[in-house]
């Protein structure tokens, strides 16, 4: 394992979250929708089913996709305002099924800070470790998704979304064409 299990949770759940905005349109439409990827990435505590909360929760993910767009010290000026804004205050916590791990906001803040906060943990994390050429932009031409590239040997260079098939495919064609002209 490359990270803190927590961490690699919380980058794997920003990448969603940023995803979740991109070529292929908005997922998350609605309050519906919030619920649906609430619960996919094992988001616990509190929720308020507001308009406001769902705003709140599109608002962070332009903030949040900097990050993997940003040099080092843009993103530590990312960080270190996420976490002021929100009041971080480190605790570790246990609950659930999930054993010690940190949490930085009550269970009952807003949903659109803790999900800030989470990532903005994480990244604490990436930075300190030198590790930020980890979060990447999925390498297929038409997609932009970003990706948390957890592998031993940084090999993953596209998004789970079906990229590194559809670029294979390409390839494959693109080597038959070649060898047929
Ligand atoms: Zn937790
Ligand atoms: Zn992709």
């Amino acid at each position: 394992m490359l990270f803190a299990h927590d961490t690699e949770v919380a980058l794997v759940a920003a990448a969603a979250l940023v995803n979740t905005t991109g070529s292929d349109g908005e997922k998350l439409p609605d309050l519906a929708a919030l619920d649906d990827f609430f619960r996919a990435y094992g988001w616990t505590g509190g929720r308020e089913h507001t308009e406001a909360e769902l705003r709140a929760v599109q608002a962070l993910r332009p903030r949040l996709r900097r990050i993997w767009e940003a040099d080092e010290d843009e993103v530590v000026e990312i960080v270190n305002a996420l976490l002021r804004e929100s009041n971080a205050l480190p605790q570790l916590v246990k609950h659930d099924e999930w054993d010690y791990h940190l949490h930085a906001t009550p269970a009952d803040a807003p949903l659109a800070t803790r999900m800030a906060v989470e990532a903005a943990m994480a990244l604490v994390d990436v930075v300190r470790s030198g590790e930020l050429s980890r979060l990447r932009v999925c390498e297929h031409p038409d997609c932009g998704d970003v990706v948390v590239d957890l592998s031993k040997n940084r090999s993953k260079r596209f998004c789970d979304a079906g990229c590194g098939n559809r670029a294979a495919v390409s390839a494959y064609r693109a080597r038959k064409a070649a060898a047929r002209g």
